[in-house]
């Protein structure tokens, strides 16, 4: 695939960290534009194309609301305009459509369990649902794993197609305090301080899927290193930083989704 960055994109660095002092106005556009990107990365390798798969952003305003895209909008489609508010009992209170069922049923108890997660991510990968066949947490084998040392959990029940809000907290009560819960059978989810933060940590969770499924008896790093290693990997920044390389080599042009 060919992408073509703009000028705008230049000005990220080393030293770039996510915006501290935006309006609500502003902060709820990033979380769009973030949610709107993050789908056009999915289906940069193809993910989702079946339909699978949901990122939710909360609303900085509304916060037991949250954005998600519009059913049946092609994820290399999305755009801002495309996405719709729905509240804590399922109610799209912004915009038209509705939504893919089971983001309401996993995403709204992760939402209104953790008042720290602003955006959640899943959805079914090469490598994510044939490790979750393991029904294991992530062993410390790549670089990758470490950002979840210590903030992964598995949801080992064998409900694979969640239709029900009790289902839904289940596997938020498996997520726990983490940003990482390993859905068996089914696939990974991740969760962020930001929508950004997000969509970077799944990309890493997929990454050391990948190393499990094609190394499943691959060497496994001490707890001690993995716990030194961690706050450099497991910082939300690094997770941000990983979703603007993404949006700079798999979507280009950051404005697309306006
Ligand atoms: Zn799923």
């Amino acid at each position: 695939m060919t992408v073509n960055h703009t000028l705008e994109n230049d000005s990220f660095s080393l030293g770039s960290r996510p915006r501290a002092d935006a309006t609500v106005d502003a902060e709820r556009l990033i979380r769009k534009q973030e949610t709107a990107l993050g789908y056009r990365i999915m289906a940069s390798w193809g993910w989702g194309a079946d339909g699978s798969g949901h990122i939710t952003a909360r609303d900085p305003e509304l916060t037991d609301c949250f954005w998600s895209l519009k059913y049946g909008v092609p994820f290399g489609e999305a755009n801002v305009a495309d996405l719709v508010l729905v509240n804590h009992v399922g109610e799209v209170v912004e915009g038209s459509g509705e939504i893919n069922p089971a983001a309401f049923y996993i995403h709204a108890p992760i939402h209104s369990s953790r008042s720290d997660v602003v955006g959640a991510i899943h959805t079914h990968t090469p490598y994510g649902t044939p490790f979750s066949a393991m029904a294991i947490p992530l062993p410390m084998s790549s670089q990758e794993a470490v950002a979840f040392h210590g903030l992964q959990g598995v949801y080992v029940g064998e409900e694979v197609n969640v239709t029900d809000l009790a289902t839904g907290q289940r596997i938020a009560d498996a997520l726990g305090h983490g940003r990482l819960v390993i859905m068996a059978n089914h696939g990974l989810l991740t969760v962020g301080t930001s929508v950004a933060s997000a969509i970077g940590f799944y990309l890493n969770a997929e990454r050391a899927a990948e190393v499990c499924v094609k190394v499943p008896d691959g060497r496994v790093i001490s707890s001690s290193s993995a716990t030194d290693v961690h706050p450099s990997l497991g910082d939300e920044t690094n997770g941000w930083h990983i979703f603007q390389w993404l949006v700079r080599s798999r979507v280009g042009d950051s404005t697309v989704v306006n």
